[in-house]
């Protein structure tokens, strides 16, 4: 199966091979063996793909609405079709279950299904002015050339969150997948191409040296929006690039959610929400629930509830029946999540279940629970990506949002209680871009996603997502005398 993926950059229509001819090898993270090897691009490489897009812009701006949203919807289907082979890739890369795989395939092609609805739904306006001499014609144009780049943890859905708006909107792009995953994109690429989308409206580079061969595409001028999700490091570094060609940005940043569970709440939703928003992804999301913050009168009973589930979980390589838990990414992703549980532990976290890495090949770390967690630890400060549950008590609901709201970040926060006036009181007060309310999930193609303070700019689905891609033009008339 993986011989029939494509492994060179896709530039203009056409998979070609690096013109230096450099390869990087992809990892399989439940085995440390490699995959396949794809092409890894040069600056050149990167500027050739450039300048396909800015060739392909103004006749894909011009193509009607319909059939950029039919291209998606042709997308969508042939996505949900090859739903098992995509997701059997995803996972020999990626390391997550197959289950949640198809979970992710299933999520990333739903954003084609929506955006193919809203490419026909752009819509402008007409306005007198206050004086009543003139009039005001408003309407939306494409935001022209995008550079989108992705991360590893979600390798098609960070994609299809961009690309989807991208093409109902009329933009070209260049895509970077991370280099850790980019067969997933490589295979999504193939599928735009049989679904219609002409040739340089979508092109695929993958490289091993990122920073290198995006810096020049981003100052370069003729891109005019970059989209980025990963790390708020990194993100900050974009930023500054993109100043400029003073780009559109929209940035999908880095997260440490807390998840507040009230003495009111109803506590088997709690676990299970809890179990949801911890484990989806191997705690490798930047939704992951990072900081339990717990009322001190059900710490306890929560604690032990989430560790017997954290406990019975199934550790394996992703592509095996009855796996619950993959792999995370990579020895240096392990090695994180192995100092910050020793860092808490030492600062005197208690050790519901788990805490310990799994020998043998693969990068695998079992489910864990910590208790008593203080908030200087940082476990509680950093983002952890990975199975470990950390719970810090609290007494009052005071308390309890001043810890949520202590961090740089401000993505999701996932807010336990029955209580109806406490939801909406709590809700209003957290700063984030997103709640969770007795709920673990709150990804949804027809919501708006994203984050406020160091977590990113702008949101990615929803009504909003596509206006990421597109500008506005007024024009104003002048009705003569
Ligand atoms: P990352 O290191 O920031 O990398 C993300 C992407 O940026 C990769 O494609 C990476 O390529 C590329 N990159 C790295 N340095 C670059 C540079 N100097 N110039 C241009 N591109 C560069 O993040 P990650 O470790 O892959 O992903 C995990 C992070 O993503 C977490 O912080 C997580 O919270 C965040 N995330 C956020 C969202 C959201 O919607 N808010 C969703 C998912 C993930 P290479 O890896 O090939 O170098």
């Amino acid at each position: 199966m993986l011989e029939q993926v494509p492994t060179g950059l896709f530039i203009g229509g056409s998979w070609r091979p690096a013109k230096s001819g450099a390869t990087l090898p992809v990892d399989d993270p439940a085995t440390g063996q490699v995959l396949t090897e794809v092409a890894d691009a040069s600056v050149e490489d990167g500027m050739d793909a450039l300048a396909a897009a800015a060739d392909a812009q103004p006749a894909f701006a011009a193509m009607a609405p319909r059939e950029r949203g039919e291209i998606l919807r042709r997308a969508f289907e042939l996505i949900t079709e090859r739903i098992d082979d995509l997701a059997l890739l995803m996972t020999l890369e990626m390391g997550k279950p197959l289950a949640e795989s198809k979970g992710e395939i299933t999520y990333a092609a739903e954003f084609f299904r929506w955006f193919a609805e809203e490419a026909v739904r752009i819509e402008g306006g007409y306005a007198i002015a206050p004086n009543g001499a003139s009039r005001f014609l408003i309407h939306k144009q494409p935001v022209g050339v995008c550079l989108l780049i992705t991360p590893w943890n979600f390798p098609m859905a960070m994609g299809t969150r961009k690309i989807g708006p991208a093409v109902a909107a009329g933009c070209t792009m260049v895509i970077k997948p991370a280099a850790q995953t980019p067969l997933s994109m490589l295979a999504l690429a193939g599928i735009l191409a049989e679904a219609g989308l002409p040739d340089g409206v979508l092109n695929v580079v993958t490289t091993s040296h990122s920073g290198q061969v995006m810096e020049p595409l981003i100052r370069d001028g003729r891109a005019r929006k970059l989209s980025f999700t990963g790390s708020t490091e990194v993100g900050r570094k974009l930023l500054q690039q993109a100043s400029d060609a003073v780009l559109r940005t929209s940035m999908e940043l880095g997260g440490n959610a807390p998840f507040l569970v009230f003495d009111d709440a109803d506590l088997d939703r709690a676990v299970e929400g809890a179990m949801l928003a911890k484990m989806r992804n191997m705690g490798e999301a930047c939704t992951a629930a990072n900081r339990f913050l717990v009322h001190r009168s059900v710490a306890k009973e929560f604690g032990d509830r989430l560790a017997e589930r954290m406990g019975a979980l199934t550790v394996g390589r992703g592509t095996e029946d009855g796996v619950n838990v993959g792999p995370l990414v990579d020895a240096a992703g392990r090695e994180k999540v192995v100092e910050l549980v020793g860092d808490a532990v030492e600062k005197g976290a208690q050790v519901l279940v788990g805490a310990e890495p799994v020998d043998g090949p693969g990068y695998f770390y079992r489910p864990t629970v910590l208790t008593e967690v203080p908030l200087e630890a940082r476990v509680s400060r950093e983002e952890i990506f990975g199975p470990v549950a950390a719970i810090t008590v609290f007494d009052t609901e005071d308390e309890a949002v001043a810890a949520a709201n202590d961090t740089e970040f401000g993505l999701v926060s996932y807010l336990f209680t029955e209580n109806i006036g406490r939801a909406l009181r709590v809700s209003e007060r957290l700063e984030s871009g997103m709640v969770g309310l007795n709920t673990g999930l709150v990804s949804n193609p027809a919501a708006p996603f994203g984050g406020i303070k160091q977590s990113g700019l702008g949101r990615e689905g929803g009504r909003v997502g596509i206006e990421e891609y597109l500008d506005t033009k007024y024009v104003a008339i002048s009705l003569g005398d």
